[in-house]
């Protein structure tokens, strides 16, 4: 059976995930391939922003991640992975190693990333009560400069 409501979601979240990066982004509905544990992820791949999002999420769930990546893509695109280069050195050993400066910089990256999340999730909340309302809302998000 055809589910719509995941269709619809969907299809707002790719909408969504161009307008809030502010760049092409495709969207892969795929285990992160960042780590096993992470329910999002961004990468460059090529020139274009790609996003991959876990499935079965809860909605709610799904555009917290969703604007997480997004965040990602808009404040940190050049410290962000290619996807290619990635999956080529996913079992080099220098991935492994972790400084206090990765740390650090990685720590930094999360809190940018959750400010803006929740930055836009409270916009969202205050002028939509459901999950497609309120990805419908962002939309129409205007920076403030
Ligand atoms: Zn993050």
């Amino acid at each position: 059976m055809i589910d719509t409501n995941l269709i619809v979601l969907r299809v707002l979240a790719e909408y969504v995930a161009r307008y809030l990066s502010g760049r092409d982004v495709e969207i892969w509905w795929v285990e992160p391939e960042t780590n096993m544990a992470a329910v999002g992820a961004a990468f460059r791949n090529g020139r274009k922003g790609l996003i991959q999002i876990v499935p079965g999420l809860s909605p709610d769930r799904m555009l917290g991640v969703l604007v997480h990546e997004c965040a990602h893509l808009r404040l940190h695109w050049d410290s962000l992975p290619y996807l290619g280069a990635w999956r080529n050195t996913r079992h080099a050993s220098f991935r492994a190693v972790s400084t206090p400066e990765k740390t650090a910089r990685f720590n930094k990256r999360e809190r940018e990333a959750e400010e803006l999340e929740a930055y836009w999730l409270r916009w969202a909340s205050e002028r939509g009560e459901s999950v497609t309302d309120q990805m419908g809302a962002l939309l129409y998000w205007k920076a403030e400069s």
